[in-house]
């Protein structure tokens, strides 16, 4: 078997994008008279700089020799990627492996399946930034055939073989895979609007719905499976069963599709997240993380909204939900994250700005250093960009100044250590009263809806969460 990768050949001036091209490359291969068995599309880490848009490989399985598979490959980019954008620097990786056999050798010591460092290195790729040198150290101890190239101008000579080998090590490397349908344009109406009829998308995403997922957003009344970004692209649809994507493209009006093909993916598995705790936290890394409301909601300048979370080991009663127990000045910002919804997540900003001081939290999403432009050197040194929480406890009292059993009104302090009197009747209490207070959330996960949801990012509606699902549709 061979597994061909190819990455960032993305071309703004020839309107390019990396699926279109493997599914080209996949009909030069069965025109060859082999078969595709397998169309991997792989989403790496969010969190590198230099991708074009959701940093996707691809990889193609098929029954071709390695060497004409990397002959086609090659000849697929000359001619369809090397643009004048500089920043396009396509790579291609090929292997002469069985995928289903991954770290296995044979007698002689040749990896049978594919090779157990590549599978770690394609594992790494999601979280983690990988070097082009280590990227090509291990090309050249597996032997692995590889090219890359370089648009004019563009600094760095074939960097898409990173992408490119983390595709092929893929198969091994992840065990959730969902299903994406791509229907794609006449290409030489690439740049011309979409004509995508949208009541037909939104009836065949209700459809198939939840077994295909974040076609439309029904809340923004958007139909998220047509992108903005120029490129051949119509649409593309997203789920758990491939016939079922297939059925749903099906049913929705458009102009002419040109051709489709249905990939296997990593979309929609979180993938991109590992448990961690607060102090620990690597920059440009996605995690999930227990934690507990420091600080109240804060709306800032352009709608985004900012919430300080700590770990509630450092809690001063552990087993307390009171917010009274909860001192900010007792972390030190190594020991502080600043959880950010950014105003692309529209309505979930609404649930953020619903915690309150104390409340116990799973929150999940990419890791980065605080920038610059953050205000005090006390704020949190690490933000976690909010891609979904899990409610835990909510703290469902407040504490409020005792209410006068004689005329009604509200006690003052007597001073320190002394309780609450009414200044008028003269009664006292001995402590603050514990007033119940109404709560939006429930316990249980909520999410970004669909319109912010990123690519790798698993939505509730998927299932499989440790707590209920309030999912975003
Ligand atoms: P599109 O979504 O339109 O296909 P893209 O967002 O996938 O575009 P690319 O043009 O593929 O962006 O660029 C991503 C670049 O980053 C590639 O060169 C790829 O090799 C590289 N890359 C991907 N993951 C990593 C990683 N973990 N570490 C370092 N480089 C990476």
């Amino acid at each position: 078997m061979t597994i061909v990768g190819v990455d960032d050949t993305d071309s703004r001036s020839l309107g390019m994008c990396t699926t279109y091209l493997a599914t080209r490359l996949g009909e030069r291969i069965q025109e060859a008279g082999a078969t595709i068995e397998r169309r991997l599309l792989v989403r790496l880490n969010p969190a590198v700089k230099h991708k074009t848009r959701g940093n996707a490989a691809l990889a193609l399985h098929t029954d071709l020799s390695a060497d004409r598979a990397f002959d086609l490959a090659r000849e697929e980019i000359a001619a369809r990627s090397i643009g004048e954008d500089p920043r396009t620097s396509p790579g291609v990786v090929v292997a002469d492996v069985d995928p289903d056999d991954a770290g296995s050798v044979d007698a002689t010591g040749e990896d049978r399946g594919i090779p157990s460092d590549v599978v770690r290195f394609a594992k790494g790729a999601l979280r983690r930034r990988h070097e082009l040198s280590v990227t090509h150290s291990l090309l050249e101890s597996h032997d692995l055939r590889h090219a890359g190239f370089a648009a004019e101008g563009c600094d760095t000579e074939g960097r898409g073989r990173i992408g490119a080998l983390a595709a092929v090590g893929a198969f091994a490397a992840f065990e959730e895979w969902t299903h994406e349908h791509i229907a794609y344009r006449e290409f030489d109406r690439c740049g011309t609007p979409r004509e995508v009829d949208r009541d037909s998308v939104f009836e065949a995403a209700d459809s198939a719905y939840s077994t295909v997922w974040d076609t439309v957003d029904r809340g923004a009344d958007e139909a998220v499976c047509v992108p903005n970004a120029p490129g051949p692209i119509l649409y593309g649809i997203r789920g758990d069963d491939p016939d079922a994507c297939r059925a749903v493209a099906e049913r929705i009006d458009s102009e002419p599709v040109d051709r489709s093909a249905t990939f296997l993916t990593n979309q929609g598995t979180d993938a991109h997240i590992e448990p961690g705790e607060i102090g620990s936290l690597r920059d440009g890394a996605g995690y999930q993380v227990d934690c507990v409301v420091l600080t109240e909601p804060e709306t800032r300048r352009g709608g985004h909204v900012f919430v300080e979370l700590a770990s509630p080991d450092l809690l001063a009663q552990p087993d307390s939900l009171d917010p009274e127990f909860v001192d900010p000045d007792a972390y030190d910002p190594d020991d502080r994250l600043l959880g950010a919804a950014f105003e692309p997540t529209k309505r979930f900003r609404d649930r953020v700005r619903d915690l309150r001081v104390g409340d116990r939290l799973t929150v999940c999403g990419e890791v980065s250093h605080r920038d610059g432009s953050d205000r005090s050197s006390e704020a949190p040194t690490r933000t976690i960009k909010l891609e979904k929480f899990a409610v835990r406890d909510l703290v469902r009292t407040e504490r409020v100044n005792p209410t006068c059993p004689s005329c009604g009104r509200s006690m003052a302090s007597a001073g320190r250590d002394q309780g609450y009197r009414c200044r008028d009747c003269g009664t006292h209490a001995p402590e603050r009263d514990r007033r119940p207070i109404d709560r939006d959330l429930e316990i249980g996960w909520y999410e970004v809806p669909p319109c912010a949801r990123r690519h790798v990012a698993k939505p509730l509606v998927r299932g499989g969460f440790d707590a209920p699902i309030h999912p975003e549709r």
